[in-house]
């Protein structure tokens, strides 16, 4: 099943019955003996991403947002399916259209100390990615290029920037600097992997702010991968609720803030601050997300679902489309 649909235009992205396993063993001996067990990462995911639009991936942390991410990118191995960017088959793609493909595709990741190298000025930093694509034919071009998209993403004066090494910025701007060096190839697609979560409430909005002027400015297609529905809401225009290597619902951001159909989604929007909600009207879901090395039978999400039936723990929920393009995999709506 498409789970987005593509009614922005063409899917840029596409994932398709997208699995990702990892085979994993106990120890020494297991290992010997060539018993292993399977980690079930990401188990049949159907995803589409328009061109321009953007997508927010949410969901626990252990759901398998981040390894989708990376699939989508084509750097990880597929057990089962296929991804397809701008129609092609990314693994199909070797030599110079691998390198196009690598240009045309970036990522932004979760914390911006580790992803800089310390050693090196902010401007070397983001230059290097214009070195590696052979874009800009002169020294000075590349300076200039990477002069704009310093102040494009807000650090200015950019000159100043350019020649400050990562500790002498603030955890913000490191990560302006990382969607500069991410954005300075004038990529197509943008996966952007928990970018705000290491931030502080003021430096959080501004980067959320900054990736939807970019956004639309650059007219890029962005999967925004979080674990904060709200954080989700305020830069993409669908969202996916993930869970346990499944996707359990999507539809647009309204739709899934204002009705969430889904009981785990009920819980993620619950948690989301609302002085008009009244006392009581939250729902609590206990535990944690079990391991993808033992998957629930039926639902996954039953042991934690307060309204768990017994055709939960025997069968497991297909996606269901409802009017609108709403799609949920939940027994309550079968
Ligand atoms: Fe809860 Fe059953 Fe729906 Fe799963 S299928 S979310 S256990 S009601």
């Amino acid at each position: 099943m498409r789970v987005i649909s593509t009614d922005e235009g063409r899917a840029l992205v596409e994932a398709r019955g997208v699995k990702v396993h990892y085979k994993v063993s106990s120890g020494f001996l297991s290992a010997l003996l060539g018993r292993t067990k399977v980690v079930r990462a990401v188990d049949g995911v159907d995803l589409s991403i328009p061109r321009g639009g953007s997508v927010g991936l949410v969901g626990e942390s252990g759901s398998g947002k981040t390894t989708l991410g990376r699939a989508l990118l084509g750097l990880v191995e597929l057990e089962e399916g296929s991804v397809l960017f701008d129609g092609t088959d990314v693994s199909s793609l070797k030599g110079n259209a691998l390198k196009a493909f690598r240009r045309r595709t970036q990522m932004v990741f979760q914390d911006p100390y580790t992803s800089l190298d310390p050693r090196m000025r902010i401007g070397h930093q983001v230059e290097e990615p214009l070195k590696v694509h052979g874009i800009c034919s002169s020294k000075e071009e590349r300076r200039q290029r990477v002069l704009e998209i310093l102040e494009k993403v807000g650090l200015v004066p950019a000159a100043e920037f350019y020649s400050r090494y990562p500790h002498q910025l603030s955890g913000g701007q490191r990560q302006r600097a990382a969607i500069a060096r991410a954005l300075v190839v004038g990529p197509e697609f943008l996966v952007a992997d928990e970018p705000v979560s290491n931030l502080d409430v003021s430096a959080r909005a501004q980067i959320l702010n900054l990736l939807r002027d970019l956004r639309r400015e650059m007219n890029l297609s962005l999967l925004f991968i979080t674990h904060d529905l709200a954080a989700a809401w305020s830069v993409s225009d669908k969202i996916v609720v993930m869970y346990l290597g499944k996707i359990v619902e999507e539809g647009t951001r309204e739709e899934v803030l204002r009705e969430p159909l889904h009981p785990y989604t009920q819980a993620l929007v619950s948690v989301i601050h609302d002085p008009k909600r009244k006392k009581g009207e939250r729902l609590r879901i206990s535990g944690e997300v079990p391991s993808p090395l033992n998957v629930p039978q039926g639902c996954r999400f039953h042991p934690r679902c307060p309204f768990a039936m017994d055709v939960c723990r025997r069968v497991e929920p297909q996606m269901i489309r409802l009017k609108g393009g709403r799609a949920v995999a939940c027994h309550l709506y079968s």
